[in-house]
């Protein structure tokens, strides 16, 4: 009985039934904490396996890359702000895929000058497998660029562009074939290298900036799919499960991002959207307009009895959810039913206002998700709009000419009151107008969320303490 079949079987199996459970319990916000604890414990779990494996006989390079990878990784999670994270998930999935081709490539090198020759479905997994991550890496890393406004964000197109990236992919996935019947030949792997990394930048190119996040949980689930690859080519099954839940949880929150934007993954993929339209919405800002101040928005929060926050990117920007806290339970106090009203893309990443609520303990039986909560926004006192603009932009419904026509929105609209904090009326992330401003019964809060909110929590304060 030795470690490699008692122990480390063990060890990957408990880490494998982690990274599921993870997977469940990040389903809801009850249960994500837990969710991040069990998978973290399964990457430990995963990685004192490998450690303890028999084919590691050295173990300084490996401390080696534990104190680079350290030294690079704290300061990006401490530094990156939360409104950054999808360009730090592009980043990460960057190295990843770097590391799984990587690995592919010493594989397929080692295989020819050490022997055994691998074998055709051996080669099959390690044509995927380096495909997949070094496509991956150029194309993660030119989304990170363009979010990061390192790149141009806007998409850039010529002429026959599809064609000619087709054309490539064709061409490194014909000598991929090559390569996997006839492995010898080695000077076709550094041209299908080639052809893999420029293929990545060439994906990128015509997208905007708009859909990148869209983008990224495609590239994650691409990352994924190549280590499930790496799992094959190293006979590795803890690989092969966790690569395969990387891929197909990536692939479904890119289904379910499109479905929210109304966008297909054809359109996103070559439909060259995200460009800004500011123009059009300077042509609307002639139009008549109500604004009130701190102390009105106060007191309308005073006299209501349901009240819909819905808040947006603007409130993540400016950090405002602690103060949102404080006039949830100010309200609270006063007999005010809150709840927050929870668009699937709102911000700038999926489950971004979740995240930001948990951080300031809203109780997550407030928060409802807008198929849940739409029915009864008829039935709201005040929807008050925290930094949001396109999921609540009315034009989705009724304009079919609107860039986002389709895309379901929280329909704020509805509500006896609507109330909007934001700076100006400058566009969101669309770049589009947003005709509910200019509705008779919406009042326009202008400031930085967080200074108007705290406006708002003084002002309750103050009738509390005179009543
Ligand atoms: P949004 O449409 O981008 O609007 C955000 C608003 O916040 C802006 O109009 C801005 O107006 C305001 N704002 C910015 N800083 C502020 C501050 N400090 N204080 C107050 N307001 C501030 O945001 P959204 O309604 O959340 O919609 C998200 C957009 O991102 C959608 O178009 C969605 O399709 C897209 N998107 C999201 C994801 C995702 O995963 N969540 C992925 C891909 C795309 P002012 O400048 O006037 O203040």
């Amino acid at each position: 009985m030795t470690l490699d079949n008692t122990i480390l079987p063990l060890l990957y199996m408990l880490a494998a039934i982690s990274f599921i459970l993870a997977i469940k319990w990040m389903g809801s916000p009850a249960t994500a904490r837990r969710g991040v604890i069990i998978g973290e414990i399964g990457m430990l779990l995963a990685v004192v396996g490998t450690l303890l494996r028999f084919e590691v006989v050295n173990y300084g390079w490996i401390f080696l890359a534990f104190a680079l990878g350290t030294i690079i990784g704290i300061p990006i999670a401490v530094i990156m702000p939360m409104t950054a994270v999808p360009q730090r998930t592009a980043f990460s999935h960057a190295c990843g895929a770097l590391a799984s081709a990587l690995i592919g490539t010493a594989e397929y090198y080692k295989g020819l000058n050490q022997g055994p020759a691998p074998t055709t479905p051996e080669m099959t997994a390690l044509i995927i497998e380096t495909l997949l991550g070094f496509l991956t890496f150029t194309a993660s890393l030119m989304a990170f660029g363009k979010l990061q406004e390192v790149l141009p964000q806007r998409p850039i197109t010529y002429k026959g562009q599809n064609f000619v990236n087709l054309g490539i992919f064709a061409a490194a996935a014909i000598i991929g074939i090559v390569l996997i019947v006839s492995p010898g030949q080695v000077v076709l792997f550094p041209i299908f290298v080639i052809l893999c990394l420029l293929f990545g930048i060439l994906l990128i190119i015509p997208i905007g900036g708009a859909d990148m996040p869209t983008v990224i949980a495609l590239l994650n689930s691409y990352a994924g799919l190549s280590a499930s690859a790496m799992g094959f080519v190293l006979n590795n099954r803890l690989l092969i499960v966790a690569g395969a839940l990387d891929g197909s949880s990536g692939f479904i929150l890119s289904i379910i991002m499109c479905r929210a934007m109304n966008r297909s993954f054809t359109n996103v993929l070559f439909g060259a959207f995200g460009q800004l339209q500011v123009a059009a919405a300077g042509a609307q800002e002639a139009k008549p307009i109500h604004s009130a101040s701190p102390e009105e928005a106060a007191q309308i929060l005073d006299a209501a009895r349901t009240v819909v926050v819905i808040p947006g990117y603007g409130m993540a920007v400016a950090q405002a959810q602690h103060k949102l806290r404080e006039m949830f339970d100010l309200l609270g106090k006063r007999g005010v039913n809150v709840e927050f009203a929870i668009h699937p893309v709102a911000g700038r990443m999926p489950g971004h206002m979740n995240v930001l609520l948990a951080e300031a303990d809203v109780p997550y039986d407030k928060l409802r998700e807008m198929d849940d909560i739409n029915p009864e926004m008829a039935m709201a006192d005040v929807a008050l709009i925290i930094g949001a603009n396109d999921v609540v932009n009315p034009d989705a419904e009724n304009n079919p000419n609107s860039p986002i026509a389709g895309m379901p929105i929280i329909q704020a609209y509805k509500a006896r009151t609507v109330m909007v904090i934001k700076r100006s009326m400058n566009p969101g992330f669309a770049g589009i107008d947003n005709p509910l401003y200019y509705l008779d019964n919406t009042l326009m809060l202008f400031g930085d969320a967080k200074a108007f909110l705290s406006s708002i929590v003084k002002e309750l304060q103050a009738v509390g303490k005179a009543a």
